[in-house]
């Protein structure tokens, strides 16, 4: 196993320059516990705590590992060792946790990072009476916001009267992100998953409880158990493994990451990321009368005349307006 299996590249070199003599070796978290990390180094598996220096230097949660990240560790006897210092994340994705903190007497918003270095995330929706374009939309915004790229798989296809139409209107939504019919509970369907798969590179899976992660999880984790059999029957040391791991590694590469975090993913980010997933009001808005136009009663609103010509729907500029708000309030909770 190489570093570039568990997704290490020039971006992370760059990152550890600063730790190039010091002896400690780069580290994978495959696990994170309250007090202890399990990582993955080229000497083995360790089980480490972190400097006590990194918690007081940590401004917040954001600077303390998470599942994804790389670390730079100096390994001790017995399998063990001490994180010295986090390297910058390529992607993260995180949660709110409003009024930990108060800052003035005001309730703050602390931001909570949940897991790094994400690079393709599958949006799960369900084709049954839960279908929810506007959901999509705010999966999307999220995961743009986390430096990540998106799937839409959209399940349970066969509990759905015209898939091709909930398709089509997906994709009038997604942007860049591809969308794929899907059915969890048949096997072979998987292999749309296992075609996005390349070794270094991590998927995750999101979405509400309820539209099938946890069949497409079991699934995938089916196959590869049977490989691992095949592997371990071969060199004949019948080497299984036990301990629950929250990045798991594919024999035929690629990185799948099962955290429990993910599933309570709640909206963080800027107003910049709505650009990309609303690109289509975006647009428009480049013709509205004001610069600073909110597309709601001014006068010249290219916004507002899309509507009436039939260009954008109402729901959509809705969500908009609704996801901005959102954004907004954030932003001042934020200062
Ligand atoms: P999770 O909460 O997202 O992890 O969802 P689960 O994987 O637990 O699935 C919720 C329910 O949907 C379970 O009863 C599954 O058997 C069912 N389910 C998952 N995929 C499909 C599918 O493709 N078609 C149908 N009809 N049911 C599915
Ligand atoms: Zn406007």
């Amino acid at each position: 196993m190489t570093l570039e299996d568990w997704g290490w590249s020039p971006f992370f070199t760059e990152k550890m320059k600063p730790w190039e003599k010091s002896g400690y070796l780069p580290a994978k978290v495959i696990r994170a516990e309250k007090n202890y990390f399990r990582v993955w180094t080229l000497q083995g598996e360790l089980t480490v705590r972190f400097a006590g220096k990194i918690r007081h230097k940590a401004d917040s949660r954001v600077d303390l590992p998470v599942v994804g990240d790389w670390v730079m560790v100096e390994p001790q006897t017995g399998q063990r060792g001490i994180i010295h210092a986090l390297l910058e994340r390529k992607s993260s994705f995180s949660r709110n946790l409003p009024g930990r903190r108060k800052t003035k007497g005001q309730e703050r918003v602390e931001q909570q990072v949940i897991a790094a270095n994400v690079d393709l995330i599958f949006i799960v929706s369900g084709l049954d009476r839960d279908f929810n374009i506007r959901r999509i939309e705010r999966y999307l915004t999220l995961v743009s916001s986390s430096g990540a790229d998106a799937v839409v798989l959209l399940n349970k296809t066969d509990l759905c009267e015209n898939p091709e139409n909930c398709k089509a209107r997906v994709e009038a939504i997604s942007g860049n992100a591809p969308v794929h019919l899907f059915m969890a509970r048949e096997a072979e369907q998987l292999d749309i998953l296992f075609n996005y798969m390349q070794p270094g590179k991590t998927i995750a899976l999101l979405g509400s409880s309820g539209v099938g992660k946890s069949t497409i999880l079991n699934g995938m984790l089916g196959e590869e158990r049977q490989k691992i059999g095949a592997v371990s029957q071969a060199d004949g040391k019948g080497r299984h493994t036990t301990t629950h791991r929250e990045l798991i590694l594919f024999p035929d590469g690629g990185i799948l990451m099962d955290n429990p975090g993910m599933r309570e993913l709640h909206l963080w980010g800027d107003t910049d990321d709505l650009t990309e997933s609303f690109s289509d009001i975006e647009t428009l808005a480049a013709d509205c009368k004001f610069t600073d136009c909110r597309h709601k009663t001014e006068p010249g609103c290219a916004v507002t005349k899309a509507l009436e010509t039939g260009n954008l729907s109402s729901e959509r500029l809705v969500s908009y307006h609704k996801l901005k708000d959102e954004l907004l309030n954030l932003k001042q909770q934020k200062k």
